[in-house]
């Protein structure tokens, strides 16, 4: 057995033991009773009986040893603004922000809805939350109303906190009137709004509910905001994602289990060291970002980069002038980013010094070959696949090379990561697929292991119905994804069980869009399916039946209609939700049972077999579409 087995499988068969050490990588305030009490499954308690705190771990716990050290590096090339902050500033501004929370009145086991582009007062806003045993959700800046309102009503946050505007590829995109048209939408209102005003956009103040986050900033600069020691099982944030209704379902991650297991991943899977420097190029908005942008690293005594702008901007060099400025060791980014990068000059990508960069990891959506050969060879560095969803909080899969170094294989995430003990299973029976190479369902025996989601944000029915309940005969935590397992144990992913596709690294269900565009007044009736995209690794494609088809008489019609239906996206998702193309069809193909057919429209699209369609209702449907999109 290699060393590497050998972990993984005691992390399975003495799961208490092998957490109990990994916990020893974060500091406790009260030491846990029990390592996983399982006694009411599907639900894990981590660590019960301890108390810690996020903040603490991540911060004041570093301050003894390296306090002059830098924590967080914000860059953004928007606004050409670069500052670092020391674990010593970082903790100073976060206790500032916690005296500001205090002063709105939030308090342990309130939420803060955080609405905010990539700045340092992001990070602040997110510690100072934990720091205080608040619970923060964050919602990617990219979200427009409607998304951010059922985020609102869900998360029910007495503050918000959010700023004037971000910025992209030069151009200011402003938050405030989404935020108050979200607000207006929404049942719940929170008590407070505190603006981060960057002076990039005006905007609308809301008298007695808006405050100003400079002027609370200057009233608490010696703020001192001890950490509120927490349960292990307190609820540190609430993530949203999408899933298969319309309905975002809110990702609740506990404390301890989550802080154990960033911990040990820094350690076993990123091979960062403290001191060192972190870059990851992805958005507080996203679980990677909560992860490896803000939390793990500093856990890690690590300085992280925060970065506002594009890859390309100024020029396709700036990451990596980046990464020998500030001798970044791990760099974490998305294939879409590397496939933005294949476009440009190869030379960008070796005009500096990358001696201190150990590896490249991507995650998010699929690593085709040619992105991760090109991309490898561009930079002369190890690329390291890993594959994990919002849920889990940190890998799934990987090469956990801190443990044993292991080679990478093209188009392979890696193995099953310590804790979690997949299985591929059979669709139809539910039983274990040990045959090599044989096409399953992703599944997880539980518990699942410390820092994966504890439940469904005041849902607790639903955690066990969307994810304990899809695997026929077994209580198994479905990942909704298909894979196969090669000899050697390496996984490789086939895409998604259900209705959720993967938009430059960017999770979207289909139904949310499908949802957005029936709210356009001449559509009656539509489908939206992930189609797979060059760059994008997949876009969403529509395919509207109108209430009035009369209105559009010619293509000229056709294509006002279309912009206006991506005109009601943008408007209720945000862009990173609109299709790349609406189409108008009279039906739509469905089986006798009137279920729409996606995968076939998919297939269709992709120019591949549609599969069995015996149940369809009129198959003219499938061949309007394959008329359209050939
Ligand atoms: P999210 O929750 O947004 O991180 O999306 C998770 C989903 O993205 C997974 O269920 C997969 O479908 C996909 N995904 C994430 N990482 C990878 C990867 N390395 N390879 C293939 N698919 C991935």
């Amino acid at each position: 057995m290699t060393a590497y087995a050998d972990f993984h499988r005691r992390s399975i068969e003495d799961r208490d033991g092998f957490w109990g050490e990994q916990a020893q990588l974060i500091d406790w305030h009260k030491p846990f009773d029990q390592v996983c009490d399982y006694s009411n499954p599907p639900f894990a308690r981590w660590f019960a009986g301890g108390e810690t705190n996020l903040c603490h771990n991540a911060v004041d716990r570093h301050l003894a040893t390296r306090a002059d050290q830098n924590a967080l590096i914000f860059v953004s090339t928007e606004t050409n603004t670069e500052k670092a902050y020391s674990y010593r500033e970082l903790h100073a501004e976060v206790q500032r922000m916690a005296a500001i929370y205090q002063s709105l009145g939030v308090r342990k086991g309130d939420r803060v809805l955080i609405y905010m582009p990539m700045i340092a007062e992001a990070a602040f806003a997110m510690l100072a939350c934990v720091r205080i045993g608040a619970i923060h959700s964050v919602v990617f800046g990219g979200f427009a109303s409607h998304s951010l309102a059922s985020r609102i009503d869900d998360a029910q946050p007495t503050v918000i906190v959010s700023a004037d505007a971000g910025m992209r590829g030069g151009k200011s995109v402003p938050y405030k009137h989404l935020l108050d048209e979200a607000i207006n939408l929404a049942r719940h209102k929170p008590a407070k709004v505190l603006m981060v005003n960057r002076g990039l956009a005006d905007f609308a103040r809301v008298e007695g509910r808006d405050v100003d986050y400079a002027t609370l900033r200057e009233q608490n600069l010696d703020a001192v905001v001890p950490c509120e020691w927490v349960e292990s099982t307190h609820p540190s944030y609430i993530l949203y994602t999408s899933g298969t209704t319309g309905k975002p379902k809110g990702v609740q991650r506990d404390t301890a289990g989550y802080t154990v297991a960033l911990a040990a991943s820094m350690k076993h899977i990123y091979l960062g060291n403290p001191g060192e420097t972190y870059f990851s190029t992805s958005d507080i908005g996203w679980v990677v970002g909560h992860s490896y942008i803000i939390y793990g690293p500093l856990i890690n005594g690590m300085a992280t980069i925060m970065y506002e702008g594009l890859p390309i901007r100024p020029d396709a060099g700036i990451w990596w002038s980046l990464v020998e400025k500030y001798k970044v060791t791990v760099m974490f980014s998305a294939p879409t980013a590397a496939r933005v990068l294949k476009k440009q000059d190869p030379a960008f990508l070796t005009k500096y010094d990358l001696s201190s960069l150990k590896a490249l990891f991507l995650a998010g959506e699929p690593l085709d070959e040619p992105t991760a050969t090109w991309i490898g060879g561009a930079l002369n560095k190890p690329i390291i696949d890993n594959y994990w969803q919002t849920e889990t909080g940190w890998p799934i899969m990987a090469i956990c090379n801190g443990v044993e170094k292991a080679p990478t294989k093209f188009g392979s995430p890696g193995k099953a990561v310590y804790g979690y003990d997949v299985k591929l299973i059979d669709e139809t029976t539910g039983e274990e697929i040990t045959e090599a190479n044989k096409k399953g369902v992703i599944a997880v025996n539980g518990p699942l292991p410390p820092g994966c989601l504890q439940t469904v944000w005041g849902d607790d029915k639903r955690y066990v119905s969307t994810y304990w309940s899809s695997i026929h005969n077994k209580v198994m935590y479905s990942t909704f994804d298909w894979g196969v397992k090669d000899e050697d144990g390496y996984f490789f992913i086939l895409g998604r069980t259900d209705d959720v596709i993967n938009v430059a690294g960017h999770r979207l269900g289909t139904r949310e869009i499908e949802e957005s565009i029936s709210s356009h007044p001449n559509v009656a009736e539509v489908a939206v399916v992930g189609v797979a995209d060059q760059l994008k690794g997949q876009v969403a494609v529509a395919f509207a039946v109108l209430k009035d088809p009369s209105k559009v008489a010619g293509p000229d019609d056709a294509k006002a209609l279309e912009a206006e239906i991506m005109k009601v996206v943008d408007g209720q998702l945000g862009a990173v939700a609109r299709p790349a193309s609406v189409r108008f069809v009279s039906v739509l193909p469905k089986t006798r049972s009137g279920k729409v057919l996606r995968r076939a429209i998919q297939a269709v699209c992709e120019g591949r077999d549609a599969g069995d369609l015996t149940t369809m209702e009129d198959p003219a449907a499938l061949a309007q579409i394959k008329d359209l999109v050939s």
